[in-house]
């Protein structure tokens, strides 16, 4: 195994099952709890009977479908088996051995996986208590640095930038360095909002990744989209997988995208929910527990630092009721457990069980 690969530490999923009893609510991926749109669905059954044929390799449809919906260039898009390999097309193309990629602490696994992947040395900025310091990233860069992934809304934490933030860094960035913007959590965002279509169009080193993973709930189908200027994009499609999104994943998001209300629905119900998940552990502040406030489809909970009130224990306690959730010890952060927003019913009860737990122990 090459050094480089051995320093990698495997990425761990959230969870999808508990042993010896039903699931009452998966919460541990930030998936859209109603399922993907049913006309993704009725197109996706529709190209079944396709399937001895490989995919378009271009995605061609699908990225003239979401040029016309951003009013973007769909020859500048680059899809890819979910953003996450955006990602890891971002690293092959733009870093190497010798080279620095920079992320902020706290930041999606798989930026350091993409980097470490390419032997490239992983560089982490300190957090202003867990959300993105433009000022502490940009007094992490070096003349070695060629890559820097910031997530806005980030996850695991939910925190955002504002658009004048995002701005600043970039611009503050040398233009030898590629900026790559993840917005997977954009359509979930409240206000201002900067989603990198417009800094990529404008600029050489700038890439904004999106997915439909998340609002658009087709996760299993994995399709992610990259835009950036045709040099970038070049690259990209020189390192890609040939046939890296399927057909029915092509055809469900091309589906999905059109259907307004769908998005709309989501997007109000998770708002709505999220509002009242942060409040409800913001309730339980008077034993210690905080939710740091999201711009996404999950809440962050932090347990205190001592005293029986423990994430640990807590992730137990929910699990014992089915519920779920992301316990990120795994990301080094043993005294956060992560809620995506489900369901009502979901909601209720995942909240329902960290009460009881707090009432028991607390
Ligand atoms: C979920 C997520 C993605 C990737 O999703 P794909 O399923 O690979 O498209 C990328 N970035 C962030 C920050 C995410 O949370």
């Amino acid at each position: 195994m090459k050094p480089w690969v051995d320093a990698i530490a495997p990425y761990v999923p959230g969870k999808a099952k508990i042993d010896g009893r039903p699931v009452v609510a998966k919460l541990s991926s930030n998936e859209n709890p109603f399922g993907p749109s049913p006309r993704a669905v009725a197109a996706m059954q529709e190209v079944l009977t396709g399937s001895h044929r490989y995919p378009d390799p271009a995605s061609t449809e699908l990225r003239q479908a979401l040029g016309a919906h951003h009013n973007i260039d769909p020859d500048r898009i680059v899809c890819g088996t979910g953003s996450d390999e955006i990602i890891h097309l971002v690293a092959g193309a733009f870093a190497g051995p010798g080279d620095e990629v920079l992320h902020v602490r706290y930041g999606f696994a798989v930026y350091e996986i993409a980097a470490k992947r390419v032997g490239a040395t992983v560089v982490v900025a300190p957090d202003n208590d867990y959300g993105t310091d433009v000022d502490a990233l940009l007094a992490c860069v070096t003349p070695r640095t060629r890559v820097v992934f910031v997530a806005n809304p980030n996850n695991p934490t939910g925190t955002i930038i504002p658009a004048s933030e995002i701005r600043r860094l970039h611009a503050a960035l040398p233009s030898n360095c590629i900026f790559a913007l993840d917005c997977a959590y954009a359509e979930f965002a409240e206000g201002e909002y900067e989603d990198g279509l417009a800094l990529a169009d404008a600029h050489a080193n700038v890439v904004t990744m999106r997915t439909f993973s998340k609002i658009h709930g087709l996760a299993a189908q994995r399709i992610g989209w990259g835009y950036a200027q045709p040099a970038v994009v070049a690259a990209m499609h020189r390192i890609r997988a040939p046939f890296n999104v399927p057909t029915t994943g092509q055809a469900g998001a091309v589906a999905a995208l059109a259907d307004h209300d769908w998005v709309a629905k989501t997007r109000d119900h998770t708002l709505e929910w999220r509002r009242w998940l942060l409040g409800e552990i913001t309730a339980m502040g008077n034993k210690g527990l905080r939710a740091i406030p999201s711009a996404a489809n999950f809440v962050l909970v932090e347990f205190p630092a001592e005293g029986p009130l423990t994430a640990e224990k807590a992730n137990a306690a929910l699990t014992a009721d089915g519920i779920i959730a992301r316990y990120l010890a795994v990301q080094n952060m043993p005294r956060c457990i992560r809620i995506s927003v489900g369901t009502e019913a979901e909601t209720r009860a995942a909240v329902a069980s960290l009460r009881a737990f707090v009432e028991a122990n607390g």
